[in-house]
């Protein structure tokens, strides 16, 4: 993918700030962080998001998310941590190379990536029949 900043990072042909390698993934510093330790897993592989990413890629991807979150906890005194992927334009997501947010949370930080929509209109068995059928 030549246009793909992940891409381009993993060939070393721009810089980041990595903080884990291995044969499958790397983990950079995001350079615009939520958080002190806020991290991106990325696969060395292109894959664009969710929808398209294989089983074999995605396990990678989260296992090396748990090795991270555990370091991040352990080394930088985190006392939680969420997981953040945006897949989709409509979700958000800004670069289209697969990558999981590890956000490192401390206690009465100021963040809140919780959600606060309360869509009461919604009506669940309509929903749940669409999804199922
Ligand atoms: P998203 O696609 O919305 O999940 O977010 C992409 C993330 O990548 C953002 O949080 C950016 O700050 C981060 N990002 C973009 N370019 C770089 C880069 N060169 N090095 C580190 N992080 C980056
Ligand atoms: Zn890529």
């Amino acid at each position: 993918m030549e246009n793909c900043i992940f891409c381009k990072i993993i060939k070393q042909e721009i810089q980041a700030h990595k903080i884990y390698e291995d044969e499958e993934t790397i983990v950079i510093l995001d350079i615009n962080p939520a958080s002190k330790g806020h991290s991106l897993v990325i696969p060395k592989k292109h894959y664009e998001n969710l929808q398209d990413v294989t089983e074999e890629a995605l396990k990678n991807i989260i296992v090396t998310t748990k090795k991270i979150a555990k370091k991040l906890q352990e080394k930088l005194n985190a006392t939680g941590i969420n997981v953040v992927n945006a897949s989709g334009k409509d979700a958000q997501q800004t670069v289209e190379h697969i990558h999981f947010h590890v956000v490192p949370r401390y206690k009465e930080d100021g963040l809140d990536l919780w959600f606060h929509g309360r869509k009461k209109e919604l009506n669940v068995d309509e929903i749940k029949k669409q999804i199922i059928n």
